[in-house]
């Protein structure tokens, strides 16, 4: 091996754009509900739900099995079906269009402001129609969409937040999942915080809750552990509602009621190592890091190329940082854009032109809690030296 590549190989680091923070204490939290052979949603559930709940400051937290389904049955419990519509920001992940499909209703996008990367709430007032039966302000990134000007751009349409990024995150002082009639969660392993899939719905409404928890068992009247615990565990309950089966089980239960108490110590270190790139990056004039914002989750850490003034096209540094061990990604989709929605609602890329710029220029760089500061430090000097 030749003297240059073993100093490539010394100095080189390979950093994966997201990790989950997982091991012994969740490798043991399953061992729990193995060796009790309960399974399926149960106790552990219970647990993680009421923690969740109190972490949020909200009434009701149901866990299910990812966020797509949490959306899925708030709309469902909303009664969203056929001939109705739901506005939703062109640029996000793909899923907050795709469970306005499932009801049998109509995406109506809204596009989104550069600065903040949410819904544009100036644009929302002339979208709703007398079919809009509910907006979905996705909290991108972790950075709470601006509640308080969409509901007064639309006050008689509900809001469904997609929390999905925006575990711990704030809005004036307002904890997500509080910010609407209902909100959902991810735990996928690319959010703060995992249970390998899952999801969580959280809402103060208690007929909402009683719905979402029938819907997300097949329409059950009550649920397994309840009627297990019961005076009659052998009667079979009734299913007057069309119900899934979105039910979190025990182990993943187990697992996130772990990571929740780590979710303030996981955000507090992703504050602080987003402070440090946007000092590192503030002298480069192609990049224009994210605005530090109180009570962003940090889910992740995405930027802004300029290509008048960088070096190569983002591609090609998205390429250039590869090659150095730095994984990155486009920050999300334009969604308006993807084949399956835009030819089912024939929409056009030049309709929501702010998503459009995003889905070509943003960038996310890595931020996640396996990173250590010389990590930080090395994708900060990677791109300055680009
Ligand atoms: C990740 C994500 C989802 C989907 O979450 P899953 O748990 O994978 O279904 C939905 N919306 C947004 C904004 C997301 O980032």
């Amino acid at each position: 091996m030749c003297l240059n590549c073993l100093k490539v190989n010394i100095h080189m680091r390979k950093i994966e754009i997201a990790m989950p923070v997982t091991g012994k204490e969740e490798w043991l939290a399953v061992k729990e509900p193995l060796m009790s052979g309960w399974l399926t949603q149960g106790p552990k559930v219970a647990e993680f739900e009421q923690a969740f709940a109190a972490r949020h400051e909200v009434k009701h937290a149901l866990a299910c099995t990812s966020c797509t389904t949490a959306l899925h049955l708030i709309l469902v419990a909303m009664g969203v079906g056929p001939s109705d519509e739901v506005i939703v920001p062109a640029f996000t992940w793909v899923a907050t269009a795709n469970v306005v499909v499932y009801c049998g209703a109509t995406p109506v996008f809204v596009d989104v402001d550069r600065t903040t990367y949410n819904m544009d709430p100036a644009q929302v007032a002339c979208k709703v129609t007398e079919r809009t039966k509910a907006i979905i302000a996705v909290h991108l990134f972790g950075l709470c969409a601006d509640i308080d000007a969409i509901s007064e751009a639309a006050p008689d349409v509900p809001i469904v937040e997609d929390a999905a990024c925006a575990a711990g995150a704030s809005y004036k002082g307002r904890p997500a999942g509080t910010l609407g009639v209902a909100a959902a969660f991810s735990f996928h392993p690319r959010k703060t915080i995992t249970t390998g899939e899952g999801g969580m719905v959280t809402c103060n409404d208690n007929a909402l809750a009683d719905k979402i928890a029938m819907l997300r068992s097949h329409g059950a009247s009550v649920s397994e552990e309840q009627r297990h615990l019961g005076p009659k565990p052998y009667l079979l309950p009734e299913f007057n509602l069309l119900g899934f089966n979105y039910r979190m089980t025990d182990l993943q239960g187990a697992v996130g009621l772990v990571q929740l108490g780590k979710l303030d110590t996981f955000i507090g270190e992703r504050r602080k190592w987003a402070q440090y790139y946007c000092r590192e990056l503030r002298g480069i004039d192609w990049i224009t890091p994210p605005e530090i914002s109180d009570g962003c989750g940090w889910q992740a850490f995405v930027c802004q190329v300029d290509e008048e003034k960088s070096p190569l096209p983002r591609n090609e540094i998205m390429e250039a940082l590869q090659s150095m061990g730095i994984s990155t990604r486009p920050g999300t989709h334009a969604v308006h854009a993807l084949g399956y929605l835009r030819e089912q609602f024939s929409l056009e890329d030049e309709d929501y032109p702010e998503a459009m710029k995003c889905d070509r220029f943003t960038m996310a760089i890595p931020l996640h809690n396996r990173m250590v500061e010389e990590d930080f430090k090395y994708v900060a000097e990677a791109i300055k030296h680009l």
